[in-house]
């Protein structure tokens, strides 16, 4: 038997791979591709915090502003003096992939989990690999599969509550302010969500989220703005953006997109996924060595208690966010739009703590909540 099975090679799933195999366990982890990484279905803006967990190298750029397109065109543009760096997210999967084989971890690709139960003192894993039927069981197994996670439909019963469709295009070209990205407001561009464009070198990542909507006709107005014709590559998947109603069950957890640990207002779940892989492993690693399963209870508590406070403060901004028509962007441009606002959005910008930012703008503009509301 397995001390833990990992399902799902994503930066979640080889992360927690990586921490458990370091600290000794015996860990299979299961990846349902033929190739670590791909498909690439991620912009892969992220804060400089995610070095801290993984030594990558593979970065495609760092940005250090936002231009802010509203409805009426006009933009303003916010600058951070700390750098905001640009993944190539297939490599970097693969890096962190990379170091939890170095850890020990054994991993199988082309291994698609298919079924997942608890038994009294096991959890059993039923997955194709290379097409052949197998099974496996485990002490614990960690759910990192994604979106549609087979664990979260088979040992939770829960389905995803709130999801925001994406389109995003690689194309040709190249940025008007390379150092910053680009972020589009208003119904033109998107559907309760927003519009970005990101510079990768000679290309342009631009895409576009949309709330209970197809992301489809916004995606098709946005792209026209960097020209015909120059479309590379498109991909676009599901984010989850509600945080699951429970994280473990007697034999597993839960991490990454797999409980919608990602931040609402932005999409953003690489920082968070690894932040949760790293909490989770503690959690399952203890309740390995003592033998007292209950201790994944913690990882919930964990969770809920630290990043967990502000998705759940993103999460009702966002749903108020997710209302707000062209009209009232464009009072809110007019109000934000003051040097002193600015300043004070270049001094406590986080991307992955962006209610402290938002908060203190409202309190030093209190009419912003009633052009929000109009
Ligand atoms: C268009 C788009 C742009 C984005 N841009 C950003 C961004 O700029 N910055 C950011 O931080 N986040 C971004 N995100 C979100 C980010 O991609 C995810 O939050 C992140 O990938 C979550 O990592 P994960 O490991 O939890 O899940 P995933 O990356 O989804 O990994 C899950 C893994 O599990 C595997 N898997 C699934 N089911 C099975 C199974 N049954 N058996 C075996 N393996 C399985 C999958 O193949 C995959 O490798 C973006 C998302 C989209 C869609």
């Amino acid at each position: 038997m397995k001390d833990v099975i990992v399902i799902g090679a994503g930066p979640s799933g080889s992360y927690a791979a990586y921490r458990l195999s370091k600290m000794g366990l015996d860990v299979l982890l299961l990846e349902e591709h033929k190739e670590v990484g791909k498909p690439v279905e991620c912009t892969g803006l992220v804060s400089k915090r995610v070095l801290d967990f993984v030594k990558t190298r593979s970065i495609a750029g760092k940005v250090y502003g936002a231009n802010i397109y509203f409805p009426n065109g006009k933009s303003i543009h916010v600058e951070k003096n700390d750098e905001t760096i640009v993944l190539y997210r297939d490599s970097f999967d693969k890096d962190v992939a990379a170091m939890a084989i170095g850890a020990g971890a054994d991993i199988r690709i082309n291994a698609r989990a298919i079924s997942v139960k608890e038994n009294n003192d096991s959890v059993t894993v039923k997955y194709r690999d290379s097409g052949q039927l197998k099974e496996d069981n485990a002490k614990v197994v960690i759910g990192a599969d994604g979106i549609n996670s087979v664990v979260r439909r088979d040992l939770y019963r829960i389905r995803q509550e709130k999801v925001v469709s994406t389109l995003q295009y690689d194309m040709a070209g190249k940025i008007e302010d390379e150092r910053s990205v680009n972020v589009y407001l208003g119904s033109k561009y998107t559907h309760g969500f927003f519009g970005w464009a990101v510079p990768g070198g000679e290309i342009i990542r631009v895409g576009t989220g949309s709330y209970r909507a197809s992301a489809y006709p916004y995606m098709k107005a946005l792209s026209k703005r960097f020209g015909t014709n120059r479309v590379l590559g498109i991909t676009g998947a599901g984010i989850p953006i509600k945080i699951a109603k429970s994280l473990f069950t007697k034999r597993s957890v839960l991490i990454g997109d797999a409980g919608g640990i990602v931040k609402p207002l932005s999409g953003g779940g690489i920082y968070t996924g690894i932040f949760s892989a790293n909490l989770a492993s503690e959690r399952v690693a203890n309740a390995i060595e003592n033998e007292d399963y209950s201790q994944l209870r913690h990882y919930d508590k964990d969770i809920r208690g630290s990043i967990g406070v502000e998705l759940k403060k993103d999460g009702f901004i966002q749903s108020i966010y997710s209302k707000i028509g062209d009209r009232s962007f464009d009072r809110i441009y007019g109000l934000i739009s003051s040097e002193k606002i600015i300043d004070t959005i270049n001094r406590s910008g986080d991307i992955d703590y962006p209610s402290k930012v938002i908060f203190k703008v409202l309190i030093r503009n209190p009419a912003l909540l009633y052009s929000m509301w109009k």
